[in-house]
């Protein structure tokens, strides 16, 4: 290849890295300025120059733009600066780029799949220039973030999610595909917004929507093999339960929504238990929000339970309280409630609100699944806080915006009493003299190890026990110094050492269970696992 075409391609480009001998022979000479800059100093420039914009946004399209020039500086710089620049790629600014996709859009960063490919769908797979794909995050945009319908342009979500999987998981970009099945939008604004990048329609659904799913599924197991793991992301409840239950039978398949959520909140669940005392089966919990986050991680809850006390799930159940939009899930409820809330129908009067809950139910823990913001109010938390000597409060809900509560009126409202943890990032919180670090429960911190573990056992199938592996094995990572700041999650710095050791316990449940194919099974899986991980070090083209 000459050597302007290499400077044009993502995956080998090093900018001015690019050493003297490397210049005379792949023809580059003249075609670079004179300087060579190593990658350290590549990276001290890109960071100033991202720390000079003030709308997060531009950060956004800063990062995209070196994405698609310089795959390995991206991701030296989000390894390196991972606490930074996470919120970048990822919740809350992703959140935001979505809304505006259309707009920014300049280069297709993942593969488009729509109502019209339908009967091509295996054609249109065919036509990504990668062939060894190990996992693919697809979404059909229904409900992005807490934002709800994006349409086609919740691509930055898969895209987002994958660059995640290798910064933090290890996974090769190469390896990695983001894809966006657009089978329209009833966003009438996005409709209605000239530089909307998608089908212009309502969404199809039923059997038109169960269609296409099902010729996807089929080509990406045709084209990809067993092996390859689909991650569904932000798909709406109303297809995203479903779609696991079917496709997790013939297919490896997670749902980063249900599972990752429950995974990622369940370990916060047990490092919490060492600050507030007792066992999982002693605590009472409240959701705010019954839909794929939280019955998921109420399930995982009592899954959890159920195995540690040998009680059968149904009565760990008991222990466990949902309230959605319309009020307290309760047994004279349950004809008109959705499958996935029926198993938390207990008997109890029917209430209204939120505060009624708290008051009647008198959790320890409450935990905010709604996507709606500033649901925990005063009277909420200081409820909480009255009964509760440390009350644990998770406001789970995404962006900034539509968190339940700040991590500031968290802990002004129970005098800096509270556990807490939300969702997006919240900064430190100084109470009476104290400052208290909120945790952030984010999904980042389960999704790639979990998805390297399955990677590198050759898992052809998700067991939720490998959710639990991934649970025990965050909580572990988090120590006493943390516990002292407060914290209930490690801080992100370790990331790649903490997703090493998730995969080797999700591969190591795996293997246990029958359902990994890489074999022999490797002796020390940590070391494993790291010694598969994708590092970005320039290589040199000699
Ligand atoms: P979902 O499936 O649409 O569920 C939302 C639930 O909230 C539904 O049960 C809904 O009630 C209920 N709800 C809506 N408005 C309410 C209100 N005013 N009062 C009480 N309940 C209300 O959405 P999801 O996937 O579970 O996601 C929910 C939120 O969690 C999003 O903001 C998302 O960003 C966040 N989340 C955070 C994390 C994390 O922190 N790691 C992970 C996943 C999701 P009905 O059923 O009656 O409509
Ligand atoms: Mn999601």
């Amino acid at each position: 290849a000459s050597g302007y075409t290499l400077l044009r391609d993502p995956r080998h480009n090093k900018g001015l890295a690019f050493s003297e001998a490397e210049r005379d022979a792949h023809y580059l000479r003249g075609l670079l300025p004179p300087a060579l800059a190593s990658q350290e100093l590549q990276e001290k420039k890109i960071m100033h120059n991202l720390r000079q914009y003030t709308v997060p946004l531009h950060r956004y399209i800063a990062m995209m733009d070196l994405q698609e020039r310089n795959e390995r500086l991206f991701y030296k710089l989000l390894i390196d600066n991972v606490e930074e620049l996470l919120p970048v790629v990822y919740t809350p600014t992703v959140g935001e780029a979505c809304q505006k996709y259309g707009s920014i859009y300049r280069r297709p960063q993942g593969l488009y799949i729509s109502l019209k490919d339908k009967g091509k769908v295996l054609e249109v797979l065919k036509n990504w220039p990668e062939r060894s794909i190990q996992v693919i995050v697809v979404t059909d945009g229904e409900r992005i973030l807490g934002l709800g319908d994006l349409g086609c342009q919740g691509m930055g979500i898969p895209v987002g999610k994958l660059s995640l999987y290798t910064a933090l998981g290890g996974v090769r970009p190469s390896a990695c595909l983001p894809i966006t099945i657009d089978v329209g939008t009833n966003n009438e604004t996005l409709l209605n917004d000239e530089f909307y990048i998608g089908l212009r329609q309502k969404r199809a659904t039923g059997q038109e929507y169960h269609e296409l799913l099902e010729e996807f599924m089929t080509a990406v197991k045709q084209n990809y093999g067993e092996k390859v793991l689909t991650q569904f992301e932000d798909f709406a409840n109303h297809n995203a339960f479903d779609l696991l239950a079917k496709y997790s039978k013939s297919h490896l398949v997670f749902n980063d929504d249900i599972q990752g959520t429950a995974s990622v909140v369940l370990a916060g669940l047990l490092a919490a238990l060492k600050v507030v005392g007792g066992t999982l089966a002693d605590h009472t919990y409240l959701f705010l929000g019954a839909g794929e986050a939280g019955t998921g991680i109420a399930d995982l809850i009592a899954l959890e339970m159920s195995k540690h006390t040998d009680t059968p799930i149904d009565d760990c159940r008991k222990k466990i309280w949902l309230v959605d939009s319309k009020g307290l899930i309760v047994e004279s409820r349950k004809e008109s409630l959705q499958h996935f809330k029926q198993p938390w129908a207990h008997a109890h009067e029917p209430l209204k609100t939120l505060l009624e809950a708290v008051e009647s139910i008198k959790p320890t823990v409450l935990i905010g699944t709604s996507g709606v913001g500033r649901t925990f109010t005063k009277e909420v938390v200081e409820a909480m806080a009255s009964f509760n000597e440390k009350p644990v409060i998770f406001a789970l809900s995404n962006p900034t915006s539509h968190s339940e509560c700040t991590a500031e009126q968290a802990y002004t409202w129970s005098q800096g009493r509270a556990v807490f943890a939300s969702g997006s990032p919240f900064d430190p919180v100084e109470h009476e003299g104290k400052v208290h670090v909120p945790g952030q429960s984010n999904n980042a911190y389960i999704f790639p190890g979990f998805g390297l573990g399955v990677v590198i056992s050759g898992a052809i199938r998700v067991h939720d026990d490998m959710l639990l592996a991934a649970s025990e094995a965050l909580a572990e990572q988090v120590t006493d110094e943390h516990f002292a700041k407060g914290l209930i999650f490690p801080p992100f710095t370790n990331i790649r050492t903490i997703s090493a050791r998730i995969a080797a316990k999700v591969a190591a449940k795996a293997y246990e269970l029958g359902l990994a194919s890489r074999l022999p099974r490797p002796d020390d899986l940590v070391k494993y696992a790291q010694s598969c991980m994708y590092t970005p070090t320039y290589r040199n083209y000699r």
